[in-house]
């Protein structure tokens, strides 16, 4: 488990303990959890059915990194390595999960999620999010997820309630909005944000706007320098070396990847929830995603743009996961459009990449600096 290097950090360890706690209650209890990996799937909805939702970026480490790897092709990106690795090994929020939520972003995570079907008898709901960008595919996303709510009723004899989906999602939106605040006050350091958004993902958001708000109000306050904006693939929580390396520099950071600021009330993205329906919360995912897989990807560009432009950022970071073709093959657009210097990262678990990466960032810092 990642070691935390702060008092604000400390708490949320101490938070994340109480809501696995709380998850294994939960399910001693005949409760389901219900996993999932990617943004494109709305957790209020599962809660909308009764599950307890957990977006399941942990456990982001060399070791997991070739647990996993023994069960796959080597040129799968090291995130999909770690949660074969994770399930195999059943550590940490890998045990705690009854269903997952299939949804295939990319050849890799469809494969994976056939292979995750065969190794273990745990239910897997296969979901295709459709990359291109139209009003047809949001509806055909939408119709799958409702068919989903029908097959949850058969299999588990859960009936989805529009009441909890949408308590749940107002809950999840002003706690998103309290850590949207946060990134913007640029008072919080990158490792502390860092913390903050996975707490986000595993909590249960009741009563979480006041846990974010007591967190912050005892956080140590951070000045920085330069602020680096920062998009790829998600960040999973042990996956910290960058963060720390900008925090070094005295660097802030404004965090855009689906693990981000994606989540929250930012950039035009996710609208205060009103009726808490399938379509409704389909439909939101759906046009919330600034994914560089979706076809056409010129709103994530917009979104990077934009966001760059309103935040003052000094640079741009694009972190990506080695074999995820999905970003990296974006990279010399990313140069030529962006506002500021850019630093493409292309990147794995693997503790001596990591210190050739951090000379690269402390050059870039550098060259910010002039
Ligand atoms: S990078 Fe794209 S496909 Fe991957 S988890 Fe994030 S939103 Fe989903």
């Amino acid at each position: 488990m990642l070691q935390p290097e702060s008092i604000l950090q400390e708490e949320c360890l101490c938070r994340m303990e109480d809501e696995l706690h709380s998850v294994r209650e939960f399910r001693s209890n005949g409760g389901k959890t219900l996993g999932y990996l990617c943004r494109g799937f709305p957790p209020s909805l599962a809660a909308g059915l009764g599950f307890r939702p957990l977006r399941v970026l942990q456990e982001a480490t060399i070791e997991m990194e070739d647990r996993g790897g023994k069960l796959v092709r080597q040129d799968i990106c090291p995130l999909i390595k770690v949660f074969l690795g994770g399930i195999d090994s059943g550590k940490g929020l890998f045990g705690l999960i009854d269903v997952w939520m299939g949804l295939a972003t990319c050849d890799q995570t469809r494969r994976c999620f056939f292979a995750l079907a065969d190794m273990q008898d745990v239910t897997v709901h296969h979901i295709q999010l459709p990359a291109t960008r139209s009003e047809s595919a949001a509806r055909f996303y939408s119709d799958q997820l409702q068919q989903f709510c029908f097959d949850c009723r058969d299999l588990y004899g859960f009936e989805y309630s529009r009441k909890r989906a949408l308590d749940y999602s107002i809950d999840l939106w002003n706690a998103g909005d309290i850590l949207r605040k946060a990134v913007l006050s640029r008072h919080i350091s990158p490792l502390d944000l860092h913390w903050l958004f996975h707490l986000y993902l595993i909590a249960d958001p009741a009563g979480l706007t006041e846990i974010l708000l007591d967190l912050l109000d005892r956080a140590d306050l951070y000045s920085p320098d330069h602020m680096i904006a920062i998009a790829g693939g998600s960040l999973a929580l042990e996956d910290t070396w960058l963060l720390q390396a900008l925090q070094s520099r005295n660097a802030g950071i404004i965090p855009l990847h689906c693990a981000g600021l994606q989540l929250v009330p930012f950039g035009g993205l996710n609208e205060f929830p009103s009726a808490g329906t399938v379509e409704e919360l389909a439909d939101g995912a759906f046009r919330s995603i600034r994914c560089a897989r979706s076809r056409s990807n010129a709103e994530m560009f917009q979104y990077i743009q934009d966001s760059i432009a309103d935040t003052s950022c000094d640079g741009f970071i694009l972190k990506t996961l080695k074999f995820c073709d999905l970003w990296y093959t974006e990279r010399e657009r990313f140069r030529s459009c962006m506002s500021v210097p850019v630093l493409v990262l292309d990147t794995s678990y693997g503790e001596g990449e990591v210190e050739r990466q951090r000379s690269r960032v402390d050059a870039f810092l550098e060259t910010i600096a002039l």
